[in-house]
């Protein structure tokens, strides 16, 4: 029997909050962790409510980010909500936060905000390796022209299912307006931009014995993204480098096609854009 099975069970926790408008002191009912193998998943994809407080006296409804575990031992895959950057997590800290589990077999991933937590549940459980996802979101952002990223913020541009039947790996590129907090624009990731991605990529995150590691807690975010990429580019030798410029090159073009039709023709590393 799967120990943590009968361990790992959902825990509420009540928070007391300030309310940022009224000042006024709250109780917002949260949760420390979340059994992923449980209807409680289905509300963290979907209930947006559930990470909001909603102050009884003025009616300010507020974001409130904290720690929280979700774990869904079907999928094996542990998503640690951790708002708090002093906290390191430790061997010895997700043992404390697991009652003794070190969630060795489990693919484990730390974020800084709902949103992140929720996309990561989203990537991880779509059946695709979640740092292909973050290098698409990485490149797709990079053609958005300069002009027109204020309208559509890094902040709430994100992965989510395609369908509303959240099929396994169907998903899209959301972009949020700023100006309409509830519109944006919703680009499929198709299936031959994740094959070329895989084919680019893949072997490039598994040379990285590091970055493999079942049962550490590792962040991929856009940001890594953004980096792993750029030391790609800065650890190759004079040779490699026309071959990755050549890889990268038809990397982007395919992005541009698959996701917007455009047809972005390659250009040398000087010319930036
Ligand atoms: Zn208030």
């Amino acid at each position: 029997m799967d120990i943590l099975s009968s361990r790992f069970i959902t825990k509420e926790k009540n928070i007391h909050i300030s309310c940022p408008a009224c000042r006024r002191e709250g109780r917002f009912h949260g949760f420390e962790r979340i059994d992923g193998d449980s209807f409680m998943r289905l509300r963290v994809l979907t209930d947006g409510s559930l990470f909001m407080y909603d102050c009884p006296y003025c009616g300010e409804t507020v974001r409130v980010e904290a720690p929280c575990l979700y774990v869904d031992k079907k999928r094996k895959i542990a998503v640690w909500n951790m708002p708090d950057r002093t906290f390191e997590i430790t061997p010895e800290a997700v043992r404390k936060e697991t009652d003794g589990e070190t969630l060795r077999l489990y693919e484990c991933r730390f974020t800084r905000t709902w949103g992140e937590m929720r996309e990561k549940i989203v990537e991880m459980e779509s059946g695709m390796d979640d740092r292909l996802c973050e290098i698409i979101k990485y490149g797709a952002y990079n053609l958005v022209k300069e002009e027109d990223r204020r309208l559509l913020p890094l902040e709430s541009y994100h992965i989510d299912y395609a369908t509303d039947g959240r099929e396994p790996k169907k998903l899209s590129l959301v972009f949020m307006r700023s100006d309409k907090p509830d519109e944006g624009y919703i680009y499929t990731i198709t299936d031959k931009l994740v094959e070329v991605t895989r084919d680019v990529f893949q072997p490039l995150i598994e040379g990285v014995p590091s970055l493999n590691e079942k049962g550490k807690f590792q962040r991929f975010s856009y940001d890594w993204g953004q980096k792993f990429i750029e030391q790609v580019i800065a650890a190759a030798s004079q040779k490699e480098r026309q071959e990755y410029n050549r890889l990268l090159g038809f990397w982007i073009h395919t992005l541009g096609k698959e996701l917007f039709g455009m047809d972005i023709k390659p250009v040398d590393e000087k010319n930036g854009n």
